[in-house]
């Protein structure tokens, strides 16, 4: 089973997630993490990315697809993935289409957390005010936040209106609270699953 989870910087990807993992025993394939990885690792690429995911810029079609497709080729994605932070753009959404044909495989839920702007910004002016500046990623601040969100609207929704327009989005409110979040997710999964 393969999962698109969409969805604004800060509406809790990373959190439904981990979750969805947890319960359908997938591998959470999230870009965010793999770059950040790379960072602190002092690798080519966390050289490459560094100062560009600090703007709040995306990093290139280029090496987000060399990083999604060798963690695709791992024997611990075969039965299935949750793609969180990935696909950004439309180039991605295409580049994935191709891959997934080549190996035979399709994707089963797009599913888009939706929330109002404002709740986001609310949400990590809150977190940033209770976090020591030590444990803060260097793109958790409103300011920043802001920057994100006009990527994420240029960028992001035209690749939500192509799945919208294949039938395929599911959207969901992504104000709720993390349980009845996942809650909703699990019940459309297990529905399909039956
Ligand atoms: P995230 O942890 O998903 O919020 O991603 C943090 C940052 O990593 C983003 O603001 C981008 O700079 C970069 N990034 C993560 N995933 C992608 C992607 N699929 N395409 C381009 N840039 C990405």
């Amino acid at each position: 089973m393969n999962i698109i989870l969409f969805g604004p910087p800060a509406v809790g990807k990373g959190t439904q997630s981990k979750l969805i993992a947890k319960k359908y025993n997938l591998p959470q394939l999230s870009t965010g993490d793999m770059l950040r990885e790379a960072i602190a690792q002092g690798s080519e690429i966390g050289r490459k990315v560094s100062k560009i995911m600090t703007s709040g810029e995306l990093v290139s079609d280029e090496i987000i697809m060399d990083v999604i497709k060798h963690r695709l080729s791992c024997n611990d994605c075969a039965s299935g993935v949750i793609f969180d932070g990935f696909p950004r753009t439309k180039s991605q959404g295409e580049s994935l289409h191709k891959i997934f044909m080549q190996m035979g495989k399709k994707i089963d839920y797009i599913i888009e957390l939706s929330v109002d702007f404002t709740v986001l910004i609310d949400r990590v002016k809150a977190r940033v005010s209770q976090t020591a500046p030590a444990d803060r990623r260097p793109d958790d601040n409103p300011e920043i936040l802001k920057k994100r969100l006009e990527v994420y609207e240029a960028q992001t929704a035209p690749v939500l209106d192509y799945y919208r327009g294949l039938g395929k989005l599911i959207t969901l409110d992504g104000a709720l609270s993390i349980e009845s979040v996942s809650d909703k997710i699990f019940a459309i999964i297990d529905c399909k699953v039956k």
